[in-house]
């Protein structure tokens, strides 16, 4: 028995048999042609291209029904590198200058590609270096001639697939897939990001797996841990199989609960709504009985696609996310790149887009104000939408007055724009700030009296406040949802909001945080917007509170500079009753 550790991308645990795919980076024929096979070589490489080509198209043409809806532009970013001249026209002058074979010269030339990608610093960047690799791993198949089927037989356990890498496309020709082990690849990479749209467990950047796994071998893969453990002896086998049997039966349990209304123990009413990345999640949302979507995050809409989603485009996903909800308000936040959320490898120019802190750089609403045609066109999908049912916008990121003035002059615009085009004034909707950085934290009051409601983001007003980059690893135990500075930001930002008579919610991971529910009840939230999976959780927890009494605890612990008390003050809020 060994165990792996790699990064999990979630979706609990799954005990199968692995099934490990071949790499076609691995075993290179390198050897230097004579001039007369240089034709030959030529037209091997225009073939294998040819043949690649055809075979994402195909791909394309029989994705199923129920593939995710970005799939079909993860495979057409794939044939633009494919059909990109920078790719494959210097590996016809290498065969052609340096007499390599097809094989060596395209590794290379995709190798020299991929390292220049490597180099980036924005972590989605460097990923895209692992799309040209992928897409050179099937042209190196094609030029080999193997093309070993992926298919697998229908069986009791699931498979596993173990790769050193796999391509999107691939991942969507595994129809029985289980889940995914992967060597390469971070959280932000497309495979990561398709295995989370699959909803199957994922791991990646488990470095060597694809080489100490056999096919057949049998495995369990814990997403959530990010381990995979091959071959487990009984022993394990045994413990994972009850913990996966008790993960049902607490989901059971914890299932009756979706009907009940949200109350404290003392009276306090509580709403609790979903987050979502693409609108087909609002269903599980409302099966789960979320009071609404307290935060659609549109920018998933945008990513990893060779062109932008239009305004016909977007106006259907956003509706889809209204009529998913029946009636329920759905909260749309606009565009929220840059950072670890870029758009694509490249800027409009065709070089990669990098900037030298894109923390700090220009993300949400300064990308949407620096970009007013993108702008205006989400903002029209979304008025044209809110005809279907409540919309509330929110703008993501605001930390001065005159983003608010300037957001709010794009919105009537926008509003123009569809009048001129003779459509029917779209109704109006509430326009609400994420609260997510520590300047807007703390002249809150401003934000309050101009904005329709509030959503206090804690991911990014932890990073800002701790100075602690949410993506970066080597950091990431000094993140510290508790830390004083960040507990006292977070209830100011509610205090002043209730002043100002606004409606403010938590949609940052705390909202899901069970360590953190007491507090925010404490501090007098009563609007929790988290990934949907933690709703029924939550809800538990909070029809077991009683606010009144948490209330004087929390007024001590905001007020408390130390982080030992603060964890001391904590743990007594679980028995504060
Ligand atoms: C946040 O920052 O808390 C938030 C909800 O936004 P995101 O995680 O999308 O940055
Ligand atoms: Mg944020």
């Amino acid at each position: 028995m060994i165990t792996l550790q790699g990064t999990g991308v979630g979706g609990g645990i799954v005990v199968g048999r692995a099934v490990v795919l071949e790499s076609g980076l691995f075993d290179i024929p390198r050897f230097h042609i004579a001039p007369s096979q240089r034709e030959g070589e030529h037209l091997r490489l225009r073939r294998a291209i040819a043949t690649v080509r055809d075979e994402l198209v195909a791909i394309v043409a029989h994705l199923p029904q129920d593939a995710p809806p970005e799939a079909k532009a993860l495979v057409e970013v794939h044939g633009m590198i494919l059909d990109d001249p920078s790719l494959a026209g210097p590996v016809f002058e290498a065969i052609e200058a340096h007499a390599q074979n097809a094989e060596w010269a395209f590794a290379s030339q995709a190798e020299h590609l991929a390292a220049q990608f490597g180099q980036l610093e924005d972590p989605y960047l460097r990923e895209r270096g692992r799309d040209v690799m992928q897409v050179a791993e099937r042209v190196l198949k094609a030029l080999s001639g193997s093309r070993r089927p992926l298919q697998r037989e229908e069986g009791d356990e699931p498979f596993i697939f173990v790769a050193h890498d796999i391509a999107p496309a691939d991942m969507l020709q595994l129809k029985n897939a289980g889940g995914f082990a992967i060597d390469l690849g971070g959280t932000a990479s497309h495979s990561a990001i398709l295995a989370r749209s699959m909803n199957v467990p994922a791991v990646v950047g488990l470095q060597d797996a694809a080489q100490r796994v056999r096919d057949d071998d049998w495995v369990i893969l814990d997403g959530t841990a990010g381990v995979l453990i091959v071959a487990p002896d009984e022993t394990v086998l045994r413990e994972y199989r009850e913990r996966m049997a008790l993960e049902r039966l607490e989901q059971k349990k914890l299932e009756r609960l979706i009907g009940v209304a949200t109350f404290t123990r003392d009276g306090v009413p509580v709403t609790l709504q979903a987050n979502i990345e693409r609108p087909e999640e609002a269903i599980q949302a409302c099966d789960l009985g979320a009071g609404g979507i307290g935060l659609f995050r549109t920018e998933f809409l945008f990513m990893n696609r060779a062109e932008l989603p239009g305004e016909d485009e977007q106006y259907e996903a956003y509706r889809a996310a209204l009529r998913a909800m029946k009636g329920r308000p759905v909260t749309i936040r606009t565009l929220d790149v840059g950072a670890d959320k870029a758009l694509s490898s490249t800027d409009r120019t065709g070089t990669p887009a990098v900037s030298p802190n894109p923390a700090l750089g220009q993300r949400a609403i300064r990308y949407s104000l620096a970009e007013p045609r993108i702008f205006l066109t989400q903002l029209r999908a979304i008025l044209r939408a809110a005809s279907h049912g409540p919309v509330r916008l929110l703008i993501p990121m605001l930390a001065h007055g005159h983003e608010i003035d300037q957001a709010l002059a794009m919105v009537a615009q926008a509003r123009s724009q569809l009048r001129d085009r003779g459509l029917p004034d779209a109704p109006a909707i509430a326009v609400g700030g994420m609260i997510e950085v520590p300047a807007a934290a703390l002249t809150v009051g401003l934000f309050a009296r101009r904005l329709d409601f509030l959503s206090i983001g804690t991911n990014d007003l932890i990073q800002y406040t701790l100075a602690i980059d949410r993506a970066d690893h080597a950091v990431a135990s000094l993140y510290d949802p508790f830390h004083p500075a960040v507990i006292r930001l977070v209830a100011q930002t509610i205090r002043a909001a209730q002043r100002a008579g606004k409606p403010v919610a938590v949609c940052g991971e705390m909202a899901g945080d069970l360590e953190a529910t007491r507090m925010l009840l404490g501090m007098g939230l009563t609007d929790f917007s988290m990934q949907s999976a933690s709703l029924l959780r939550i809800k538990r927890e909070i029809l077991d509170c009683d606010v009144s009494a948490l209330r004087p605890h929390v007024g001590r612990l905001v007020n408390s500079d130390d982080p030992v008390k603060v964890r001391a003050a904590l743990d007594r809020l679980k028995s504060a009753n």
